[in-house]
């Protein structure tokens, strides 16, 4: 549908700089049709018994999972990540995703409190009416759906916007949505800018309840609009991830993974670790490995099947990364490798790309370690001792998500638990069971997504209290 202001907005192709289509400019009065249009379907959807509407979110997910290259190659060209990554992590997850909740509401299930001969008590999980969903743009699709699948299994009707750099999976999406026979106003996507159409979601009194996930600054907003108006919120942000690395680790496999979870999607992974924190004696020799293997990353075009780096989401992100490069260096940073844009030759000449880059010799303190980057750009620090690294891990506003690389497993208890963060992942990293809490603490964010908590934060509980 055309946004009533008849507007667009350009959309790039990272990985050219080109304008490679337009996207709709809605404003206030599309968001208020979009509420309409979901209020008016709620009390329909919301009476269906969950499993017809676990049907149809399961027919979803087949869709999405037969337009697995079409969708892949869209998000690679509206993002810049690699073709290979979006086909085998974004979209197979997209359609986890509406599964996962399709089969999870058939599970869901309520309290009861028995007073003895006197009252008995039970909890309805009720649908609260019209949801508000906005997700960022280093994981399109993925995010997206993360949100608007346990939204709908619960029986609520969604606005949702994804972010304006990364529209297309979303559009595709809403055909899709189409083509599955979801019945009209269940789902309105609406495409434009966060501060406009993303704010009127925020603003609109008739959405109670916002399931957000964005940076820490946009959250900081959001929550001041939404609070004094009582809504309901889930805010997934920022983060500054260590990964402490332990000289008992499993060397290559620390190392393997340590490179990954620094640098896949360009570090554009809010759970990416960029602060590596090594233990002393096993330092130098992980320093080294590490900068060699990432000397061996190559970049190119996203589209290409071998590209394991691709292109940074936009010339403006482009920027802050080289911005805080620069940062590191007047803070005394040494650049161990990369540093610097790089300029791939024929169709991607102009897009935006950098160099995976390492940097040591930083304060723990300083701006470079404690502001989040979100690029290819990581730290190294060596450490003393447990309490030395669980001083650092926590020192900054953020409390996403850490790696701890160690044999020891009792010593992975015991820092686990000391590091204020929601996600600790030990020996791995991004390894996502669909049930367990997902979200971060302190800057990072209020609520937990995942599970029976996602399908909890979509509900409104209410308490009936029968004599007996
Ligand atoms: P952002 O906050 O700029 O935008 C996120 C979304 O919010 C976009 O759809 C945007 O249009 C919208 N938005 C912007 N201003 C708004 C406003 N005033 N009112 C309502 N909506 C508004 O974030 P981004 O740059 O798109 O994403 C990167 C950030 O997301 C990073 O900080 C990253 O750590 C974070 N992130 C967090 C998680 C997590 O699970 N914690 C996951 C992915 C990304």
């Amino acid at each position: 549908m055309a946004p009533a202001g008849n507007k667009y907005l350009d959309n790039i192709e990272p990985a050219t700089g080109n304008v490679y289509c337009k996207i709709p400019d809605s404003d206030n009065k599309d968001i208020a049709n979009a509420v309409n249009a979901a209020a008016t379907a709620f009390p329909e959807w919301s009476a269906l018994p969950a499993d017809a509407r676990s049907n149809r979110m399961i027919k979803i997910a087949d869709i999405i999972d037969r337009k697995l290259d079409e969708l892949a190659r869209a998000e690679s060209i509206d993002n810049g990540k690699p073709v290979s990554l979006a086909r085998s992590v974004d979209i197979p997850r997209a359609s986890s995703n509406f599964r996962f909740f399709a089969t999870a509401i058939l599970h869901f299930s309520s309290e009861a409190h028995t007073m003895e001969g006197e009252a008995l008590n039970y909890t309805n999980r009720l649908p609260i009416g019209v949801a508000g969903c906005i997700s960022p743009w280093n994981l399109p699709l993925y995010l997206f759906t993360w949100k608007i699948a346990p939204a709908l299994a619960a029986g609520n009707c969604v606005v949702a916007k994804p972010s304006e750099l990364t529209p297309m999976t979303a559009y595709l999406l809403s055909e899709i949505c189409m083509e599955a026979g979801l019945p009209p106003g269940v789902l309105n996507i609406v495409h434009g800018l966060g501060a406009k159409a993303g704010q009127a979601i925020i603003e609109h009194p008739e959405i109670s309840v916002i399931s957000f996930t964005g940076s820490t600054k946009t959250g900081q907003l959001i929550a001041k609009i939404a609070g004094p108006m009582f809504k309901k919120l889930s805010l997934e942000l920022g983060g500054k991830n260590p990964n402490i690395i332990f000289a008992d680790c499993d060397f290559d496999e620390a190392l393997k993974t340590t490179v990954r979870s620094s640098f896949q999607n360009q570090g554009q992974i809010c759970l990416c670790g960029s602060r590596i924190f090594i233990e002393k004696p096993a330092y130098e020799k992980f320093r080294d490995a590490f900068v060699k293997k990432v000397n061996e990353m190559r970049i190119g075009d996203p589209l290409d099947e071998s590209t394991k780096s691709g292109a940074i989401v936009s010339k403006q992100h482009f920027e802050k990364i080289m911005s805080y490069i620069d940062l590191a260096k007047q803070e005394g940073g040494a650049i161990l490798a990369g540093g610097k844009p790089v300029s791939l030759e024929g169709r991607c000449e102009n897009g935006y790309f950098i160099q995976p880059t390492v940097i040591e010799g930083l304060d723990v303190s300083c701006r470079t370690n404690q502001e989040e980057i979100f690029g290819p750009v990581v730290t190294l620090t060596p450490f003393e001792n447990e309490e030395e690294v669980i001083r650092y891990a926590n020192s900054t506003q953020y409390g996403l998500s850490a790696t701890i690389w160690t044999e020891n497993l009792k010593r992975a208890h015991l820092v686990a638990k000391k590091l204020k963060c929601g996600i600790v992942w030990v020996n791995c990293w991004l390894v996502r069971d669909l049930r367990t809490p997902f979200g971060g603490m302190k800057q990072s964010g209020i609520g937990r997504e995942g599970g029976f908590e996602a399908l909890r934060f979509f509900t409104e509980m209410q308490n009936v209290c029968i004599k007996l």
